[in-house]
């Protein structure tokens, strides 16, 4: 007969490994959800673009297949994505004596922790081999593009399946979320790379590559101030 003692000491030699054993039962339910939930997506996104003609459409139509939790999720990084956006854009008409005015190097910050936190949304680099082939300017089309014979009438996105997994697969969730519902929840890539690019060349060189004018020009002419004092 064993004695209590014993049989507690072997309780716990055994349960390590059941415990391994409920945890890769774990593992394997929450991959089969996993599986599942990308199935149903992959349905809902092949119906729902069918429907779609315009990227209004797409977007709202996609929208609507999100439960309450993940849109309000997704849209509160996109509020604060827009608002970067707007500085990036249209910051320099801000005076440094108004509301709202943000210095050039505080934004650099922000912008750059906001992108170390939530990504890019490729839109001129791309890392798939399949939009690497394409001119990057092409791989957003929408429906205004479809009719153009300059660009040789490209399908708009949403209903070229393979460039359309290739934005949800190989570009990371940022660029997937933008492609699926529209929402930024990381910064547009090729204007982050050009405000970044020229804020510190204007600074360095006085020199600003693209576009002609950049934010500092702008903001230099707008309220007769160099931008290296308001840095
Ligand atoms: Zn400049």
């Amino acid at each position: 007969m064993l004695s209590d003692e014993q049989v507690a000491e072997l309780k716990k030699l055994a349960s390590p490994a059941e415990q391994a054993e409920e945890a890769a039962k774990a593992e394997k339910r929450e991959y089969m959800k996993q599986k599942q939930r990308e199935c149903r997506e992959r349905k809902v996104i092949k119906e729902v673009a069918e429907q779609c003609a315009t990227i209004d459409e797409w977007w709202a139509a996609m929208r609507k297949s999100l439960g309450l939790e993940r849109r309000e999720e997704l849209e509160a990084i996109d509020r604060e994505a827009r608002d970067y956006i707007i500085l990036m854009t249209d910051g320099w008409r801000i005076a440094p004596n108004e509301d709202g005015f943000v210095k050039p190097s505080v934004l650099l910050k922000w912008i750059d922790s906001f992108v170390e936190e939530h990504g890019l949304v490729h839109d001129y680099w791309f890392d798939s081999e399949h939009l690497k082939e394409m001119l990057s300017f092409k791989v957003w089309t929408d429906e205004s593009h479809a009719k153009s014979k300059a660009l040789g009438k490209p399908k708009p996105f949403w209903w070229d399946p393979p460039r359309l997994k290739a934005l949800c697969e190989e570009e990371g969730q940022a660029t997937r979320d933008f492609a699926l519902y529209g929402y930024y929840t990381g910064l547009p890539q090729q204007m982050w790379h050009f405000f970044k690019q020229n804020i510190k060349n204007h600074a360095a060189e006085r020199k600003c590559c693209y576009p002609p004018e950049c934010w500092s020009c702008k903001f230099e002419k707008a309220h007769r101030i160099a931008t290296p004092t308001a840095l």
